[in-house]
């Protein structure tokens, strides 16, 4: 929570006020007999700024290398797990695994926190 610039309680709805030309963000009690400019509610701010940053979080959980198909393959292969096998353990079905591979399907988010868990591989771009 925000504090007020003038006697440094936190406050709830913020008054902007303005005191010999400068701009100073006070609590209620504070601005009286202030100019105030306008008022801004914090609760609808961190709303705002919530929607704003949870489509970026979400692309970058979808970011994968560019091989991340051969990489299964190569993973899985030398793990001698076989496609069908790999299906079961991770509960998924083997020609969506098999199109994984062959990367004519990007795995959803989950399946890639699957086959990352089964294989204890990292198929995702580091930022
Ligand atoms: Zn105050």
């Amino acid at each position: 929570m925000e504090e007020c610039e003038l006697c440094g309680r936190e406050m709830g709805i913020v008054h902007v006020v303005s005191i010999e030309g400068a701009e100073l963000r006070v609590c209620a009690k504070c601005s009286a007999e202030k100019k105030i400019l306008y008022k801004e509610d914090p609760s609808q701010k961190a709303l705002g700024e919530k929607r704003w940053v949870a489509p970026q979080k979400g692309k970058k959980d979808v970011e994968l290398v560019a091989d991340y198909g051969e990489m299964i393959r190569k993973k899985r292969e030398s793990l001698n797990i076989p496609l069908k096998v790999l299906a079961e353990m991770i509960n998924e079905k083997e020609h969506f695994l098999a199109r994984v591979e062959s990367q004519k399907t990007t795995p959803p988010d989950e399946l890639v926190n699957k086959l990352e868990r089964a294989l204890k591989i990292s198929i995702r771009e580091e930022e």
